[in-house]
């Protein structure tokens, strides 16, 4: 069954609408008529089935038939803290993480960051990367939208999961150093009883990595850098591979 966005806040009384961009898609690619049923969800945790019960020009609303939750989000948080990479990389890097479970990602601004802070077209990036996670998440059955939040310095995101694990005694951050000579991913995972761990922070540098200055802040917010081997790997390259093993070693890639 198709899946569509509805409105937030639209489940009143049984009844929704549908948002505004899927409607159009709903209506002029996939043509669907009164009657038809299809599948809703808003963001906040849960899907409803849905018959469609009126279209006024591009408005569409339906019925709720059943809301149920289909238990496609992770049990545990993890946040990708992301040196924004140039061009259109982050894009490729919000969808892939969205359908590895991605709890949240933040958009670090570092030295080597392409994106500096007074980018005039960061609410512009913002509005698009979050349009992803949406369509990332109606494509994959994800029922809760990870945010991607406006970009950070570097400073302020340690600062923010720093605050995140004060709440949450059972973590681990996995600071990804490509010039770290000692301590692997391995020997991270060793330090720790990894099925009782509920929240990761993932840390990666962009294309540039991260600078010898960076590294010294990272420790003194007590963040110890891993590295992923050998060969060095692309920004996106190492996202989506730190977070494809943190998923799998934090349980998560069983039914
Ligand atoms: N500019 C650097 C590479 C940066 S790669 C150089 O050419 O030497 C971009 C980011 O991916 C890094 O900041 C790091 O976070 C991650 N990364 C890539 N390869 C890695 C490796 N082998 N070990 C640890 N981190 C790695």
């Amino acid at each position: 069954m198709h899946r569509f966005l509805i409105e937030r806040d639209s489940t009143q009384d049984g009844r929704i609408t549908v948002a505004q961009d899927d409607a159009r898609h709903m209506l002029q690619v996939l043509r669907l008529k009164v009657g038809a049923t299809f599948v809703g969800f808003d963001g906040s945790g849960l899907e409803h089935e849905i018959k469609l019960t009126s279209i006024d020009k591009n408005r569409v609303q339906g019925e709720i038939i059943r809301t149920y939750d289909p238990g496609t989000e992770p049990g545990k948080k993890v946040i990708l803290f992301q040196g924004v990479p140039k061009m259109d990389k982050m894009d490729w890097i919000i969808q892939k993480s969205v359908e590895l479970g991605v709890t949240q990602i933040v958009p670090v601004i570092t030295q080597n960051s392409v994106m500096q802070f007074k980018d005039k077209n960061i609410e512009v990036k913002l509005q698009r990367w979050n349009r992803i996670s949406r369509e990332a998440c109606k494509q994959c059955g994800r029922v809760t939208i990870p945010e991607v939040k406006a970009p950070l310095l570097y400073r302020n995101a340690l600062e923010l999961w720093s605050e995140q694990v004060k709440s949450e005694r059972n973590h681990i951050g996995v600071f990804c150093y490509e010039n770290e000579g000692k301590k692997c991913l391995k020997d991270l995972f060793k330090c720790y009883n990894i099925d009782c761990v509920n929240m990761a922070g993932i840390f990666i540098g962009p294309e540039g990595g991260f600078s010898g200055e960076e590294i010294r802040i990272a420790e003194e917010y007590h963040i110890s850098p891993v590295s992923l081997g050998k060969r060095i790997l692309r920004t996106e390259t190492a996202a989506i591979a730190v977070l494809s093993v943190v998923m799998h070693e934090m349980g998560e890639w069983t039914k």
